[in-house]
């Protein structure tokens, strides 16, 4: 931490800062200037109490953080980049995995269609949401445990994993049995408890941004899910809440590179909740693979028109299929597989 004292200040206002610094654990380093003194306090930010109470003393101009709030994410303490291995598939490898599947689950028929097609075009992972986080309560809240049942038999089918949403902890034990991949949705990126719960289960974890939260912020939740003993967490960006209205969120892809280089993890791009629009997911999926994004999330249905949650950014079964072809080249230039 850096301590600023105002300009004026005594060599007796000084000495308390000191003792103060020495009190909560650190070792005090003065230098002075011309106009004003900055004291270095030497010690783990993260170990020893926080030195931002000093702001207090009348004295004290301002307190700087030097070093990070997050710590097990971060690449300082895990230089190595970490591959998260899910059901024999490896995230944060050479091969961009793709997430596809259903906003939510509807039914068999639905299901099946949208995994055997998406399996076909190269996917790897099926999503699809049995519990869905709807801002309305009026709206399709998910099938629940049907909808987790016909996930697992849509796996049995077609070989692929498969990742869904957790949305409270009275679920965690029951989406875990029949998840590969446990997804904390955006708007739960911060319900710290839940975060806890779904880490317990030892499940590979999807970490979606939250709707207005800053990079740091969400590598803290991460921090979450690392500090109760699973490491096996991915970060999925998913665009956040701005003033534009051209899209349904703003998708920050300068979040892959920054998070990549901050955090030794996974990172996964969600261009349909991102965009919002279906005729903008294949750009912004190639935007994602320039970025460095490790995997893609994309929601696939087999009529986006009928569909019960999020018509307008799925993509119909031909149109993922084209854009696998597509995205060929740019994975090619990428140097990823
Ligand atoms: C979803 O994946 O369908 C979803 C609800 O995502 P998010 O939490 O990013 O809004
Ligand atoms: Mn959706």
């Amino acid at each position: 931490m850096i301590i600023v004292l105002k300009p004026g200040a005594s060599a007796r206002q000084e000495r308390e800062i000191f003792r103060e610094i020495h009190r909560l654990g650190y070792k005090p380093h003065p230098i002075h200037g011309v106009a004003r003194t900055v004291i270095g306090a030497i010690g783990d930010e993260r170990t020893h109490k926080t030195l931002e109470t000093l702001t207090t003393w009348p004295q004290v101009e301002s307190v700087m953080r030097v070093q990070k709030r997050y710590k097990l994410v971060s690449r300082e303490a895990h230089e190595k980049t970490s591959v998260v291995k899910v059901a024999g598939l490896e995230l944060g490898g050479r091969k961009i995995q793709v997430m596809a599947g259903p906003c939510s689950v509807e039914g068999e028929k639905q299901l099946l269609t949208t995994a055997t097609a998406v399996a076909k075009a190269g996917a790897t992972i099926l999503r699809g949401g049995a519990f869905k986080p709807r801002t309305s309560p009026y709206e399709f809240q998910g099938l629940g445990l049907k909808g987790l049942k016909l996930l697992a038999k849509a796996r049995r089918e077609t070989g692929l994993a498969v990742i869904t949403e957790l949305l409270s902890e009275q679920h965690t034990e029951m989406v875990a049995e029949y998840a590969d991949i446990i997804q904390i949705g955006a708007r739960n990126a911060q319900n710290f408890q839940l975060l806890v719960s779904a880490a317990r289960t030892k499940k590979p974890i999807l970490l979606k941004r939250g709707l207005s939260m800053r990079i740091e912020e969400w590598l803290l939740a991460g921090e979450y899910v690392l500090s109760s003993g699973n490491s096996r967490l991915m970060f999925c960006e998913r665009g956040i809440r701005t003033f534009e209205s051209y899209t349904r969120n703003t998708l920050d892809l300068c979040a892959v590179p920054i998070v990549k280089a901050e955090s030794h993890l996974p990172v996964v791009v969600d261009p349909s909740q991102g965009a919002g629009r279906a005729d903008l997911v294949s750009a912004a999926c190639k935007g994602a693979v320039a970025m460095g994004s490790d995997a893609l999330l994309i929601e696939v249905h087999p009529n986006p028109r009928e569909a019960w949650s999020d018509g307008a950014q799925q993509l119909s079964v031909d149109q993922f299929a084209q854009l696998m072809k597509e995205l060929k080249p740019f994975i090619a230039a990428a140097d990823r597989e």
